[in-house]
Protein backbone atom coordinates (compact mmCIF):
# COMPACT_ATOMS: atom_id res chain seq x y z
CA UNK A 1 0.00 0.00 0.00
CA UNK A 2 0.91 3.55 -0.61
CA UNK A 3 1.24 5.93 2.40
CA UNK A 4 2.74 8.70 3.34
CA UNK A 5 4.84 10.37 6.51
CA UNK A 6 7.35 12.69 7.68
CA UNK A 7 10.43 11.66 8.53
CA UNK A 8 12.91 14.38 9.49
CA UNK A 9 12.32 17.29 7.30
CA UNK A 10 11.54 15.25 4.26
CA UNK A 11 8.00 13.50 3.19
CA UNK A 12 8.14 9.49 3.20
CA UNK A 13 6.46 7.82 0.62
CA UNK A 14 5.38 4.02 0.44
CA UNK A 15 4.90 1.56 -2.13
CA UNK A 16 5.65 -1.79 -3.39
CA UNK A 17 8.19 -0.76 -5.26
CA UNK A 18 9.80 2.54 -6.46
CA UNK A 19 11.22 2.35 -9.64
CA UNK A 20 14.17 4.72 -10.85
CA UNK A 21 14.35 6.11 -14.51
CA UNK A 22 10.79 6.43 -16.45
CA UNK A 23 12.28 5.09 -19.89
CA UNK A 24 11.37 1.96 -21.49
CA UNK A 25 12.27 -0.42 -19.31
CA UNK A 26 11.22 1.66 -16.07
CA UNK A 27 7.47 2.12 -16.98
CA UNK A 28 7.28 -1.28 -18.81
CA UNK A 29 7.88 -2.49 -15.67
CA UNK A 30 5.33 -0.41 -13.05
CA UNK A 31 2.91 -1.11 -16.39
CA UNK A 32 2.88 -4.73 -15.59
CA UNK A 33 3.45 -4.43 -11.68
CA UNK A 34 -0.02 -2.21 -11.75
CA UNK A 35 -1.54 -4.09 -13.31
CA UNK A 36 -0.88 -7.17 -10.97
CA UNK A 37 -2.41 -5.23 -8.16
CA UNK A 38 1.04 -3.88 -6.89
CA UNK A 39 1.69 0.63 -5.90
CA UNK A 40 4.18 1.78 -7.87
CA UNK A 41 6.41 4.98 -7.96
CA UNK A 42 8.31 5.65 -11.24
CA UNK A 43 11.14 8.32 -10.13
CA UNK A 44 12.41 9.94 -13.55
CA UNK A 45 14.80 13.12 -13.18
CA UNK A 46 13.45 14.68 -16.52
CA UNK A 47 10.96 17.13 -15.80
CA UNK A 48 9.28 16.29 -19.73
CA UNK A 49 6.58 14.08 -20.18
CA UNK A 50 8.34 14.09 -23.74
CA UNK A 51 11.29 13.21 -22.97
CA UNK A 52 13.32 10.69 -24.78
CA UNK A 53 16.15 9.04 -25.40
CA UNK A 54 18.33 10.90 -28.76
CA UNK A 55 20.87 8.44 -29.59
CA UNK A 56 19.17 5.61 -30.46
CA UNK A 57 18.13 3.57 -33.91
CA UNK A 58 15.01 2.16 -32.29
CA UNK A 59 15.14 -1.12 -34.43
CA UNK A 60 13.50 -2.98 -31.38
CA UNK A 61 13.82 -7.09 -31.98
CA UNK A 62 11.47 -9.69 -33.06
CA UNK A 63 12.18 -11.57 -29.49
CA UNK A 64 10.51 -7.73 -27.73
CA UNK A 65 7.37 -8.48 -29.77
CA UNK A 66 4.93 -10.69 -27.92
CA UNK A 67 5.96 -8.58 -24.94
CA UNK A 68 4.63 -5.33 -26.80
CA UNK A 69 1.62 -7.37 -27.58
CA UNK A 70 1.23 -8.04 -23.68
CA UNK A 71 1.71 -4.19 -22.85
CA UNK A 72 -0.73 -3.43 -25.10
CA UNK A 73 1.67 -1.24 -26.55
CA UNK A 74 2.14 -2.91 -30.37
CA UNK A 75 -1.52 -1.10 -31.58
CA UNK A 76 -0.72 2.23 -30.05
CA UNK A 77 2.90 2.37 -31.86
CA UNK A 78 1.38 1.54 -35.48
CA UNK A 79 -1.33 3.96 -34.66
CA UNK A 80 1.83 6.42 -34.02
CA UNK A 81 3.39 5.32 -37.31
CA UNK A 82 5.93 2.18 -36.50
CA UNK A 83 7.23 -0.32 -39.34
CA UNK A 84 7.25 -3.63 -38.62
CA UNK A 85 10.88 -4.17 -40.38
CA UNK A 86 12.51 -7.61 -41.44
CA UNK A 87 16.57 -7.12 -41.14
CA UNK A 88 18.74 -7.95 -44.33
CA UNK A 89 22.05 -7.99 -43.97
CA UNK A 90 24.72 -7.19 -46.70
CA UNK A 91 28.08 -8.78 -45.67
CA UNK A 92 31.50 -9.49 -47.94
CA UNK A 93 29.37 -12.47 -49.50
CA UNK A 94 26.49 -10.55 -50.85
CA UNK A 95 23.34 -10.29 -49.15
CA UNK A 96 21.79 -12.23 -46.25
CA UNK A 97 18.39 -12.32 -46.86
CA UNK A 98 15.68 -15.13 -45.04
CA UNK A 99 13.02 -15.93 -47.16
CA UNK A 100 10.40 -13.52 -46.29
CA UNK A 101 7.76 -15.70 -45.11
CA UNK A 102 10.51 -17.02 -42.91
CA UNK A 103 11.41 -14.02 -41.71
CA UNK A 104 11.19 -12.22 -38.12
CA UNK A 105 9.57 -8.68 -38.24
CA UNK A 106 10.81 -6.31 -35.62
CA UNK A 107 9.39 -2.64 -34.99
CA UNK A 108 10.54 0.96 -35.78
CA UNK A 109 9.13 3.83 -34.38
CA UNK A 110 11.03 6.77 -33.34
CA UNK A 111 12.13 7.33 -29.17
CA UNK A 112 10.57 10.98 -29.59
CA UNK A 113 7.54 9.14 -29.89
CA UNK A 114 8.11 5.59 -28.76
CA UNK A 115 8.98 6.83 -24.95
CA UNK A 116 6.39 9.45 -24.18
CA UNK A 117 3.81 6.17 -25.47
CA UNK A 118 5.46 4.28 -22.76
CA UNK A 119 5.46 7.01 -20.15
CA UNK A 120 1.95 7.54 -20.96
CA UNK A 121 0.94 3.56 -20.74
CA UNK A 122 2.70 3.54 -16.61
CA UNK A 123 0.88 6.69 -15.90
CA UNK A 124 -2.38 5.80 -16.89
CA UNK A 125 -1.83 2.60 -15.27
CA UNK A 126 -3.86 1.67 -11.86
CA UNK A 127 -1.45 1.86 -8.74
CA UNK A 128 1.33 3.61 -10.83
CA UNK A 129 2.22 7.09 -9.84
CA UNK A 130 5.20 9.07 -12.48
CA UNK A 131 6.59 11.44 -10.54
CA UNK A 132 8.74 13.47 -13.29
CA UNK A 133 11.37 16.20 -12.40
CA UNK A 134 13.06 13.90 -9.25
CA UNK A 135 16.77 12.76 -9.53
CA UNK A 136 17.65 9.96 -6.92
CA UNK A 137 20.69 10.50 -5.06
CA UNK A 138 21.08 8.50 -2.63
CA UNK A 139 19.79 4.84 -1.24
CA UNK A 140 17.64 3.73 1.90
CA UNK A 141 18.96 0.28 3.50
CA UNK A 142 18.04 -1.40 6.05
CA UNK A 143 20.04 -4.49 7.73
CA UNK A 144 21.84 -4.76 4.53
CA UNK A 145 19.14 -4.64 2.13
CA UNK A 146 17.74 -2.18 0.15
CA UNK A 147 14.67 -0.14 1.08
CA UNK A 148 14.18 2.50 -0.98
CA UNK A 149 15.86 6.29 -2.47
CA UNK A 150 16.14 9.96 -1.93
CA UNK A 151 15.20 12.43 -4.82
CA UNK A 152 15.53 15.77 -5.01
CA UNK A 153 13.75 17.87 -7.68
CA UNK A 154 15.14 21.12 -9.39
CA UNK A 155 14.76 23.06 -6.81
CA UNK A 156 16.89 20.92 -4.31
CA UNK A 157 13.52 19.26 -2.55
CA UNK A 158 14.29 16.03 -1.20
CA UNK A 159 11.41 12.86 -1.37
CA UNK A 160 12.43 9.88 0.55
CA UNK A 161 10.54 6.78 -1.38
CA UNK A 162 10.42 3.16 0.67
CA UNK A 163 9.14 0.12 -0.89
CA UNK A 164 10.48 -3.79 -0.19
CA UNK A 165 11.87 -3.44 -3.98
CA UNK A 166 13.56 -0.37 -5.58
CA UNK A 167 14.03 -1.46 -9.17
CA UNK A 168 16.89 0.39 -10.85
CA UNK A 169 15.97 1.17 -14.64
CA UNK A 170 18.44 4.19 -14.92
CA UNK A 171 20.26 2.85 -17.82
CA UNK A 172 23.72 2.48 -18.95
CA UNK A 173 25.57 4.79 -16.08
CA UNK A 174 22.85 3.03 -13.71
CA UNK A 175 23.33 5.42 -10.50
CA UNK A 176 21.32 2.63 -8.74
CA UNK A 177 23.91 0.20 -9.59
CA UNK A 178 26.89 2.27 -8.59
CA UNK A 179 25.20 3.33 -5.07
CA UNK A 180 24.23 -0.42 -4.40
CA UNK A 181 27.83 -1.96 -5.18
CA UNK A 182 26.55 -4.52 -7.40
CA UNK A 183 29.27 -5.92 -9.42
CA UNK A 184 30.19 -4.78 -12.41
CA UNK A 185 31.76 -6.57 -15.77
CA UNK A 186 32.98 -4.36 -18.42
CA UNK A 187 34.27 -5.18 -22.06
CA UNK A 188 35.68 -2.93 -24.06
CA UNK A 189 34.01 -1.54 -26.96
CA UNK A 190 36.37 -0.33 -30.24
CA UNK A 191 34.09 1.14 -32.26
CA UNK A 192 32.44 4.49 -32.36
CA UNK A 193 28.52 5.86 -33.45
CA UNK A 194 27.32 8.61 -35.70
CA UNK A 195 23.86 8.81 -37.09
CA UNK A 196 21.34 10.56 -37.82
CA UNK A 197 17.49 10.84 -39.67
CA UNK A 198 17.32 11.44 -43.55
CA UNK A 199 14.57 12.70 -45.90
CA UNK A 200 14.25 11.40 -49.04
CA UNK A 201 17.13 8.81 -48.90
CA UNK A 202 15.43 5.69 -48.87
CA UNK A 203 17.30 2.50 -48.95
CA UNK A 204 16.26 -0.16 -51.92
CA UNK A 205 14.61 -2.52 -49.32
CA UNK A 206 12.45 -0.32 -47.11
CA UNK A 207 10.38 -0.25 -44.97
CA UNK A 208 13.01 -3.27 -44.02
CA UNK A 209 16.13 -2.36 -42.12
CA UNK A 210 19.42 -2.43 -43.67
CA UNK A 211 23.01 -3.63 -41.89
CA UNK A 212 26.60 -3.46 -43.90
CA UNK A 213 28.50 -5.60 -41.89
CA UNK A 214 31.54 -4.71 -43.82
CA UNK A 215 34.41 -6.05 -41.30
CA UNK A 216 35.38 -4.77 -38.81
CA UNK A 217 33.17 -1.79 -39.95
CA UNK A 218 29.24 -1.52 -40.08
CA UNK A 219 26.91 0.60 -41.40
CA UNK A 220 23.49 0.36 -41.35
CA UNK A 221 19.63 1.92 -42.75
CA UNK A 222 16.20 1.89 -40.30
CA UNK A 223 13.18 2.94 -41.99
CA UNK A 224 10.76 4.59 -39.39
CA UNK A 225 7.59 6.51 -38.81
CA UNK A 226 7.10 9.70 -41.16
CA UNK A 227 9.02 8.44 -43.94
CA UNK A 228 12.47 9.21 -42.08
CA UNK A 229 15.39 7.03 -42.18
CA UNK A 230 18.18 6.32 -39.65
CA UNK A 231 21.38 6.51 -41.80
CA UNK A 232 24.16 5.00 -38.91
CA UNK A 233 27.67 3.89 -39.00
CA UNK A 234 29.98 2.73 -36.63
CA UNK A 235 33.80 2.39 -37.89
CA UNK A 236 36.27 1.42 -35.43
CA UNK A 237 38.22 4.38 -33.28
CA UNK A 238 41.20 4.22 -35.28
CA UNK A 239 38.80 5.88 -37.88
CA UNK A 240 37.65 8.60 -35.98
CA UNK A 241 39.72 11.55 -37.17
CA UNK A 242 38.16 11.11 -40.31
CA UNK A 243 34.64 11.69 -38.66
CA UNK A 244 35.49 14.56 -36.28
CA UNK A 245 35.93 17.83 -38.39
CA UNK A 246 32.16 17.27 -40.26
CA UNK A 247 30.55 14.14 -39.08
CA UNK A 248 27.20 14.56 -41.21
CA UNK A 249 29.79 15.20 -44.42
CA UNK A 250 31.90 12.17 -43.23
CA UNK A 251 28.87 9.66 -42.69
CA UNK A 252 27.13 10.86 -46.11
CA UNK A 253 30.81 10.02 -47.95
CA UNK A 254 31.15 7.02 -46.11
CA UNK A 255 27.74 5.33 -47.61
CA UNK A 256 28.78 6.39 -50.83
CA UNK A 257 31.56 3.91 -51.03
CA UNK A 258 29.45 0.96 -49.62
CA UNK A 259 28.30 -2.21 -51.64
CA UNK A 260 25.00 -1.46 -52.76
CA UNK A 261 24.00 0.89 -50.70
CA UNK A 262 21.83 4.37 -51.48
CA UNK A 263 23.36 8.08 -52.30
CA UNK A 264 22.28 9.72 -49.12
CA UNK A 265 22.97 13.42 -51.33
CA UNK A 266 19.97 12.36 -52.64
CA UNK A 267 17.80 13.08 -49.38
CA UNK A 268 18.40 15.53 -47.21
CA UNK A 269 19.54 15.33 -43.13
CA UNK A 270 16.55 16.23 -41.47
CA UNK A 271 17.84 17.42 -37.47
CA UNK A 272 21.35 17.03 -36.35
CA UNK A 273 24.38 14.00 -36.63
CA UNK A 274 24.38 12.28 -33.26
CA UNK A 275 27.43 10.71 -32.03
CA UNK A 276 28.41 8.06 -29.91
CA UNK A 277 32.18 7.84 -28.41
CA UNK A 278 31.90 5.29 -25.72
CA UNK A 279 29.97 2.47 -25.75
CA UNK A 280 31.64 0.40 -23.06
CA UNK A 281 30.05 -2.97 -22.46
CA UNK A 282 28.52 -2.89 -18.99
CA UNK A 283 27.06 -6.66 -17.53
CA UNK A 284 25.74 -6.02 -13.94
CA UNK A 285 24.71 -8.38 -11.20
CA UNK A 286 21.02 -7.94 -11.51
CA UNK A 287 20.19 -8.54 -8.15
CA UNK A 288 20.46 -7.71 -4.30
CA UNK A 289 18.71 -7.97 -1.68
CA UNK A 290 15.66 -5.53 -2.09
CA UNK A 291 16.77 -4.51 -5.16
CA UNK A 292 16.85 -5.53 -9.18
CA UNK A 293 18.32 -4.15 -12.41
CA UNK A 294 16.44 -4.02 -15.61
CA UNK A 295 17.17 -2.94 -18.96
CA UNK A 296 20.81 -0.93 -19.80
CA UNK A 297 21.23 -0.49 -16.07
CA UNK A 298 21.09 -4.36 -15.93
CA UNK A 299 23.13 -5.34 -19.22
CA UNK A 300 23.98 -2.32 -21.44
CA UNK A 301 25.75 -4.18 -24.84
CA UNK A 302 26.93 -2.68 -27.69
CA UNK A 303 24.64 -1.24 -29.92
CA UNK A 304 25.39 -2.37 -33.31
CA UNK A 305 23.47 -5.45 -33.03
CA UNK A 306 20.21 -3.22 -31.56
CA UNK A 307 19.02 -5.10 -28.71
CA UNK A 308 19.12 -2.81 -25.68
CA UNK A 309 15.27 -1.77 -26.24
CA UNK A 310 14.07 -5.12 -27.01
CA UNK A 311 15.19 -6.23 -23.98
CA UNK A 312 15.02 -3.64 -21.70
CA UNK A 313 10.77 -4.59 -22.70
CA UNK A 314 11.27 -8.09 -21.89
CA UNK A 315 14.11 -7.68 -18.78
CA UNK A 316 10.85 -5.83 -17.17
CA UNK A 317 8.14 -8.60 -18.31
CA UNK A 318 11.04 -11.21 -16.67
CA UNK A 319 10.78 -8.50 -13.31
CA UNK A 320 7.80 -8.02 -13.07
CA UNK A 321 6.43 -12.28 -13.34
CA UNK A 322 9.16 -12.64 -11.22
CA UNK A 323 8.40 -10.73 -8.05
CA UNK A 324 4.36 -10.31 -8.08
CA UNK A 325 4.18 -14.04 -5.86
CA UNK A 326 6.28 -12.15 -3.48
CA UNK A 327 4.52 -8.12 -3.64
CA UNK A 328 1.24 -9.99 -3.22
CA UNK A 329 2.44 -11.54 -0.03
CA UNK A 330 2.48 -15.31 -1.91
CA UNK A 331 6.25 -16.09 -1.01
CA UNK A 332 9.35 -14.00 0.05
CA UNK A 333 11.06 -11.54 -2.45
CA UNK A 334 14.25 -13.14 -2.20
CA UNK A 335 13.21 -16.13 -4.25
CA UNK A 336 11.88 -13.71 -6.59
CA UNK A 337 14.76 -11.82 -7.29
CA UNK A 338 16.75 -15.45 -7.68
CA UNK A 339 13.58 -16.32 -10.22
CA UNK A 340 14.39 -12.59 -12.42
CA UNK A 341 18.66 -13.65 -12.21
CA UNK A 342 18.48 -16.97 -13.06
CA UNK A 343 15.74 -16.18 -16.04
CA UNK A 344 17.98 -12.60 -17.46
CA UNK A 345 20.82 -15.13 -17.24
CA UNK A 346 19.50 -17.63 -19.35
CA UNK A 347 17.80 -15.87 -21.76
CA UNK A 348 20.67 -13.29 -22.34
CA UNK A 349 24.33 -14.40 -21.25
CA UNK A 350 25.04 -16.38 -24.24
CA UNK A 351 23.97 -13.18 -26.49
CA UNK A 352 25.80 -11.55 -24.17
CA UNK A 353 29.01 -13.13 -24.11
CA UNK A 354 29.27 -12.90 -28.32
CA UNK A 355 28.10 -9.32 -28.53
CA UNK A 356 30.90 -8.67 -26.44
CA UNK A 357 33.86 -10.58 -28.12
CA UNK A 358 33.25 -8.80 -31.40
CA UNK A 359 32.79 -5.57 -30.03
CA UNK A 360 36.36 -4.46 -29.76
CA UNK A 361 36.39 -3.62 -33.37
CA UNK A 362 38.59 -7.07 -34.35
CA UNK A 363 37.43 -8.76 -37.66
CA UNK A 364 35.46 -11.93 -38.52
CA UNK A 365 37.08 -15.27 -37.10
CA UNK A 366 36.54 -18.51 -38.81
CA UNK A 367 33.44 -19.80 -37.47
CA UNK A 368 31.77 -16.58 -37.87
CA UNK A 369 33.12 -16.53 -41.68
CA UNK A 370 31.52 -19.57 -42.38
CA UNK A 371 28.30 -18.82 -40.43
CA UNK A 372 27.92 -15.68 -42.59
CA UNK A 373 29.32 -17.03 -45.92
CA UNK A 374 27.15 -20.05 -45.33
CA UNK A 375 23.65 -17.49 -44.83
CA UNK A 376 24.53 -15.70 -47.87
CA UNK A 377 24.60 -18.55 -49.93
CA UNK A 378 21.64 -20.85 -48.65
CA UNK A 379 18.68 -19.57 -47.56
CA UNK A 380 18.09 -21.57 -44.69
CA UNK A 381 21.18 -20.66 -42.96
CA UNK A 382 19.61 -17.34 -43.52
CA UNK A 383 16.61 -18.04 -41.83
CA UNK A 384 18.40 -19.43 -38.90
CA UNK A 385 20.80 -16.39 -38.98
CA UNK A 386 17.79 -14.04 -39.01
CA UNK A 387 16.09 -16.07 -35.61
CA UNK A 388 19.21 -15.63 -33.98
CA UNK A 389 19.91 -12.30 -35.07
CA UNK A 390 16.21 -11.07 -34.08
CA UNK A 391 17.07 -12.71 -30.38
CA UNK A 392 14.80 -15.27 -30.99
CA UNK A 393 16.91 -18.66 -30.25
CA UNK A 394 19.92 -18.69 -28.45
CA UNK A 395 23.77 -19.09 -29.47
CA UNK A 396 23.67 -22.32 -28.95
CA UNK A 397 20.73 -23.62 -31.09
CA UNK A 398 22.50 -21.33 -33.73
CA UNK A 399 25.18 -23.11 -33.89
CA UNK A 400 23.92 -26.58 -33.91
CA UNK A 401 21.65 -25.83 -36.45
CA UNK A 402 23.71 -22.73 -38.44
CA UNK A 403 27.04 -24.69 -38.40
CA UNK A 404 26.30 -27.92 -40.08
CA UNK A 405 24.18 -26.31 -43.08
CA UNK A 406 26.54 -23.52 -43.80
CA UNK A 407 29.43 -26.57 -44.17
CA UNK A 408 27.33 -27.83 -46.40
CA UNK A 409 26.56 -24.66 -48.60
CA UNK A 410 30.07 -23.53 -48.24
CA UNK A 411 31.14 -27.05 -50.53
CA UNK A 412 28.25 -26.62 -52.49
CA UNK A 413 29.80 -23.38 -53.79
CA UNK A 414 33.12 -24.67 -53.40
CA UNK A 415 32.66 -27.44 -56.00
CA UNK A 416 30.50 -25.34 -57.90
CA UNK A 417 33.08 -22.19 -58.44
CA UNK A 418 36.43 -23.92 -57.90
CA UNK A 419 38.84 -21.56 -56.59
CA UNK A 420 36.96 -18.12 -55.99
CA UNK A 421 35.95 -16.74 -52.97
CA UNK A 422 34.27 -20.39 -51.93
CA UNK A 423 37.45 -21.86 -51.76
CA UNK A 424 39.07 -19.24 -49.80
CA UNK A 425 35.77 -19.62 -47.45
CA UNK A 426 36.45 -23.37 -47.60
CA UNK A 427 40.09 -22.71 -46.36
CA UNK A 428 38.25 -20.89 -43.40
CA UNK A 429 36.30 -24.04 -42.64
CA UNK A 430 39.22 -26.29 -42.34
CA UNK A 431 40.82 -23.30 -39.97
CA UNK A 432 37.66 -23.29 -37.91
CA UNK A 433 36.90 -27.09 -37.93
C1 LIG B 1 24.03 4.72 -30.73
C2 LIG B 1 22.98 3.83 -30.11
C3 LIG B 1 22.07 3.19 -30.95
C4 LIG B 1 21.12 2.32 -30.41
N1 LIG B 1 20.27 1.68 -31.24
C5 LIG B 1 19.42 0.73 -30.76
C6 LIG B 1 18.56 -0.01 -31.62
O1 LIG B 1 18.51 0.18 -32.84
N2 LIG B 1 17.76 -0.95 -31.08
C7 LIG B 1 17.78 -1.22 -29.74
O2 LIG B 1 17.05 -2.11 -29.29
N3 LIG B 1 18.56 -0.53 -28.89
C8 LIG B 1 19.38 0.44 -29.36
N4 LIG B 1 20.17 1.15 -28.51
C9 LIG B 1 20.13 0.85 -27.07
C10 LIG B 1 18.89 1.48 -26.40
O3 LIG B 1 18.90 2.87 -26.64
C11 LIG B 1 18.90 1.20 -24.90
O4 LIG B 1 19.20 -0.17 -24.71
C12 LIG B 1 17.56 1.51 -24.24
O5 LIG B 1 17.28 2.89 -24.28
C13 LIG B 1 17.58 1.06 -22.77
O6 LIG B 1 16.37 1.48 -22.16
P1 LIG B 1 16.33 1.69 -20.58
O7 LIG B 1 14.90 2.00 -20.25
O8 LIG B 1 17.00 0.57 -19.89
O9 LIG B 1 17.26 2.96 -20.31
P2 LIG B 1 17.19 4.46 -20.88
O10 LIG B 1 16.35 4.52 -22.08
O11 LIG B 1 18.61 4.92 -20.97
O12 LIG B 1 16.44 5.27 -19.73
C14 LIG B 1 17.00 5.53 -18.46
C15 LIG B 1 16.07 6.52 -17.75
O13 LIG B 1 16.53 6.72 -16.41
C16 LIG B 1 16.46 8.11 -16.10
N5 LIG B 1 17.45 8.34 -15.02
C17 LIG B 1 18.80 8.18 -15.11
N6 LIG B 1 19.38 8.47 -13.92
C18 LIG B 1 18.38 8.82 -13.08
C19 LIG B 1 18.35 9.23 -11.70
N7 LIG B 1 19.48 9.31 -10.97
N8 LIG B 1 17.15 9.52 -11.13
C20 LIG B 1 15.98 9.44 -11.86
N9 LIG B 1 15.97 9.08 -13.17
C21 LIG B 1 17.15 8.74 -13.77
C22 LIG B 1 16.80 8.79 -17.44
O14 LIG B 1 16.39 10.13 -17.47
C23 LIG B 1 16.05 7.89 -18.41
O15 LIG B 1 14.71 8.31 -18.58
C24 LIG B 1 21.09 2.09 -29.00
C25 LIG B 1 21.97 2.77 -28.17
C26 LIG B 1 22.91 3.65 -28.71
C27 LIG B 1 23.86 4.34 -27.80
Amino acid sequence: MAGSERDGTRATRSYDAVIVGGSLAGCAAATLLGRAGARVAVVEKSPDPAAFKRICSHFIQASAVPTLERLDLLEPMLDAGALRPRFNARVPWGWIAPPPERAARGVNLRRAKLDPLVRGLAASTPGVEVLLGQTVSALRRDAGAVTGVVAHDRDGVEAAFEAPLTIGADGRDSRIAELSGVEVKTYPHGRFAYGGYFEGAVPERAPDATVWMMDPDWAAAFPTDDGLVFYAVMPTHDRLPEFKPDPAAAVVDYFERLPEAPSLRAGRLAGPMLGKLDMTNRMRTPTAPGLALVGDAALATDPLFGVGCGWAFQSAEWLADSVAPALRGEEALDAGLRRYRRLHSRRLRGHARMIHDYSTGRKLQPPERLLFSGAARDPRVAAIFDAFGTRQIGPARMMATGVPLALLANARHALGRGRGPAARVGADLGKAA
